[in-house]
Formats: structure tokens, sequence, C-alpha cells
């Protein structure tokens, strides 16, 4: 591991200046950028530990729901009016690692987490993501874990966060601080497609944080749900999951919200199946129809069609729960 200065500011104010230096990174729980350091695959120069700066509030009224970004994975999954009022975010996070790392890990360093593509995480490898322009290993292999949506020639590593996937079927919003100021984006404009520069993750600027998410209060996030399959039920990343959310009155979806992870080289908004439902009265019929669009765009040809069929009935499944 490559030595690096280490500054503890008890501020929000301060941190933002001590990581103007250059090579410096901001560390939170710290669950992540702990493994990457030892496995050489970052090599900070500077670490901002965030332990005393506070943003570790939760707080819910009729608008909407405020997590601050060092509020604990597991106090906002215990955390009675988020269990109410948006329980796909509760059920994302104790979907996510296990009970050790979610009393460690933050609502933003589980959304800054790195993927876990092998290849990324063993430096004894080609990677565009840690190593500009050396290559991409995974693109010419088959391995359940790698994308079928937002792909590119140079990158197809799925994003790793549950918490990410409900919150983008909840319409979140990201708080961003820098030293200039402070700004709001949605999070479904907040991580960039690979492209040719898959090393750039997010729009976050140099020396930039998140300092919260606000999460809107709607009938969809009350009756919402978080589905997660994957090889084994604890401690493991999603092959295919999907985050639900209904407005169902009347007898007839008056709308809906839907995302998707594990397929995606981001949370994957699925508005083709979140279309197909509104208006519909829900049988067994309506929710297999709405199913087979989720996978429009999907790479036709990688893993030979498997996670297609995965992704497609776990939006089934979600939905035939739902709506029980
Ligand atoms: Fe690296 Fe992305 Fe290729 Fe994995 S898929 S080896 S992260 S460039």
């Amino acid at each position: 591991m490559q030595t690096f200065h280490l500054s503890q500011p008890a501020s929000l104010e301060a941190a933002l200046a001590a990581a103007r230096a250059h090579g410096t990174k901001f560390i939170a729980g710290g669950t992540d950028l702990m493994q990457l350091l030892k496995d050489n695959v970052e090599a900070p120069t500077g670490l901002v530990d965030l332990e005393r700066v506070g943003l570790s509030s939760i707080h819910a009224d009729a608008s909407g729901l405020r997590l601050g970004a060092m509020a604990r994975m597991s106090d906002v999954a215990a955390h009675p009016e988020v269990r109410s009022g948006w329980p796909v975010i509760a059920q994302a996070l104790e979907a996510s690692a296990s009970p050790q790392v979610r009393n460690m890990g933050t609502i933003g360093g589980n959304l800054l987490q790195r993927t876990r593509c092998g290849y990324f995480r063993d430096t004894g490898f080609a990677c565009n993501k840690r190593e500009p322009g050396s290559g991409c290993p995974a693109i010419a292999g088959e391995n359940r874990l790698m994308a079928i949506l937002g792909g590119s020639d140079h990158c197809i590593a799925t994003h790793a966060s549950d918490l990410a996937v409900a919150l983008t079927a909840m319409d979140a919003t990201l708080e961003l601080r820098g030293i200039d100021g402070e700004r709001r984006v949605p999070l479904s404009e907040f991580y960039r497609l690979p492209g040719d520069t898959p090393h750039v993750e997010t729009v976050l600027q140099p020396g930039e944080m998140i300092i919260g998410v606000l999460v809107p209060t709607s009938s969809m996030a009350r009756a919402s749900i978080y589905l997660k399959l994957r090889d084994r039920a604890s401690f493991e990343f999603a092959l295919v999951s999907v985050a639900v959310g209904l407005d169902l009155r009347d007898g007839v979806v008056q709308d809906a919200r839907m995302a998707a992870g594990g397929v995606g080289t981001r949370p994957w908004r699925l508005p083709d199946v979140e279309a197909a439902l509104r208006g519909k009265k829900p049988d067994d019929t309506v929710w297999r129809d709405a199913s087979s669009l989720a996978t429009a765009g999907a790479h036709p040809a990688r893993q030979n069609g498997f996670k297609q069929i995965l992704l497609q009935r776990a939006v089934h499944r979600a939905l035939q729960t739902i709506s029980a």
C-alpha cells in the first residue's frame, strides 16, 4: 500500500479545504476504499476522513426524506419512517453486504462504491477503468456479473450499489458540495455511462462531495419493494435486482416507478415498463407483457441471453409480489 497523508477535519468547510490538495480523496466508512488501498487499485496521496464532519441526520416529513451522506446504512434501514414511507430503501439496504459492513458503511460511500469487476480489482490484469487505454479483458469473456445495458467497447462493468437502484426508482436527488458552493443533481443524471472514458464514473468535480440525498414522498414510495437475485442470500452482489413502486387505486395502476440493478453500467431505470403499466388493471398477463419490455436496448448476445431472461422474470416476480 502506498503511504498517504491523513487529515481528520472537524467541519465540512475544513474537509473541503483539505480536499483541494491534488491526489486527495474523501473517506467515509472505508468499507470499500480500504480494500482498494490494500490491493493497490487506488493510491491517493492524501485521505480526508469525514468521521467528524456530521452529515449523519435522517429526517422525514410530509415533503420527503433527507438522508445525510454520513448516515450509516444500518441506521437508515432501521429508521421507522424510512421503513413505512420508503420500504424499498430499507429493503435495498438490508439486502446489501453484511450486518458488519452496514454498521460502518455510509449512504454517500455506498453510492460511490466502485465496481466489483474482478479485472478492475486485480492489478495483474489490464482494465480501462483502472488504467485508461490499457484494455478490457471482460468484453471477450462470459461472466454473469457483467452488464447487458449501457456498456461500451471500453467497459461493461455493472454498478454495484443496491441503494442506488432503489433511489433511482424513487426519483432521488443528490445534494453536492464543493469549495465553490452547493448544487443539486438528480440521481438519474449523476452516474455517467462508460463510453470511451470508463474511469470517469460520475459528474462529481474534483474536491466535490455528496452531502445528502433527497427523496420525494409519494404513494408509490409507500407501496414499494426491492427484489434481489444473487448466488447466496448474504454478502453477495446482485445478478439482477428490481426496485418497484406502484400507485394502485380503484383497481387500476395509476402510476409506477421501476429500476433494475446488476444489469447496467449504472442503475437502470425502466421507463418502458412503467409506461406499459399505467392505466392497466393488474393481472398476470399485464405483468408478463410489461416485464418483456425490461430488456429494451440490452446487448443481444452477451451471456447468451441468460441475464435478459433473469431480468424479465425478476420484474414479473416483483410485480406479482407487490400486487398480492
Ligand atoms: Fe475494467 Fe470495465 Fe473492463 Fe471490468 S469491464 S475490466 S472494470 S474496463
